[in-house]
C-alpha cells in the first residue's frame, strides 16, 4: 500500500500544487488521479518516486517512509510511463524495453528474451523488435513505454497521461490492454488522467483533484458524486 499522508507541495515561486493530500492507495489495483490541468496530478505522481520532494507530510510504501529507502531502489520498484513514451530514439524497440534489465546487469541475451516476452504481453508484434521508435505509430510507442516500465517486474506502475496523445480508437485498445495486464500481473497502478471517462473505465478507486491541489472525492467509480 502507498499512503500519502497530509502531503503538500509548494513550489519556490509560491504556487501550491498539492494541498494537504491524504490518500491510501491499495495494492494490486488501479487508482486514478483525475482532474483539470494544473490540479497537481503530475506533482503527486512525482512525489511518489521522489523526483519531487513534498514541502509537508509524508509518503509511506508498505508502512515505511519512502525517504528511508535508497532512492534508486525506490525507483526500481516503480515503473514510470509518460505521455509521449519518452523512448530512447537511437535504440531499437528491444533495446528500449531491455534498458532497465541491462542496468541491473542482465546479459544481452536475457534482456532480449525478456523484452520479446513483454512485447507479446503488451500486444506488439515481434517483427517490430529491431525498429527504432520513430518507425512506430504513437500507440505502438506507448505500448513500448508500458513494456519498458514492466521490464524489471516492479510492483508499482506510475502512469502519467500515458494514452492522452493517441486517437480515441487506439486509446480504447490501450486501455483494454492495460486492464488485461492488470488482471494478469496485479500491479499497483497509479494512473493520472484529465479524462473522467478514462478514470471511470480504468479506476478501482478514483481520486478527484481540484484546482489548488486538494482532494474533492475519493471513491470507487460507481460511488462518485457527479461534479
Ligand atoms: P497537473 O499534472 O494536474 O496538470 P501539475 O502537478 O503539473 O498539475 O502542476 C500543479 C501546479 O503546480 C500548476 O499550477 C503548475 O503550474 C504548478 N507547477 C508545476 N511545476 C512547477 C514548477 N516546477 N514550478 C512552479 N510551479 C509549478
Ligand atoms: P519529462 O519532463 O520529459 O517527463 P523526466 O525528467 O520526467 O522527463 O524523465 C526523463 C526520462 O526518464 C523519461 O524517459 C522517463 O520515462 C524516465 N524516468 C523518469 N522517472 C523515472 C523513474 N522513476 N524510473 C524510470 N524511468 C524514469
Amino acid at each position: 500500500m502507498i499512503e500519502i499522508d497530509a502531503v503538500s507541495k509548494r513550489y519556490p515561486d509560491g504556487t501550491t500544487a498539492v494541498d494537504r493530500l491524504t490518500l491510501e492507495i491499495p495494492d494490486r489495483s488501479i487508482t486514478v488521479l483525475v482532474g483539470p490541468s494544473g490540479c497537481g496530478k503530475t506533482t503527486t505522481l512525482r512525489m511518489i518516486n521522489r523526483m519531487i520532494e513534498p514541502t509537508d507530510g509524508r509518503i509511506l510504501l508498505d508502512g515505511q517512509d519512502i525517504r528511508e529507502r535508497p532512492v534508486n531502489a525506490l525507483r526500481r520498484s516503480m515503473g514510470y510511463v509518460i505521455q509521449h513514451a519518452g523512448l530512447f530514439p537511437h535504440r531499437t524497440i528491444v533495446e528500449n524495453i531491455g534498458t532497465v534489465p541491462r542496468l541491473l546487469g542482465w546479459d544481452r541475451q536475457r534482456s532480449r528474451s525478456r523484452a520479446l516476452e513483454l512485447m507479446e504481453r503488451v500486444g506488439l508484434d515481434q517483427s517490430l523488435a529491431k525498429r527504432y521508435p520513430y518507425q512506430l505509430s504513437g500507440g505502438q510507442q506507448q505500448r513500448v513505454g508500458v513494456a519498458r516500465a514492466l521490464a524489471a517486474d516492479p510492483p508499482v506502475l506510475l502512469m502519467d497521461e500515458p494514452f492522452s496523445a493517441v486517437d480515441p480508437i487506439v486509446r480504447k485498445g490501450l486501455q483494454d490492454e492495460l486492464l488485461r495486464i492488470q488482471a494478469d500481473l496485479g500491479k499497483t497502478i497509479v494512473f493520472v488522467t484529465h479524462d473522467i471517462d478514462e478514470a471511470i473505465k480504468l479506476g478501482d478507486m478514483v481520486a478527484v483533484l481540484r484546482e489548488g491541489g486538494y482532494l474533492a472525492q475519493y471513491a470507487p467509480p460507481n460511488q462518485l458524486l457527479s461534479a
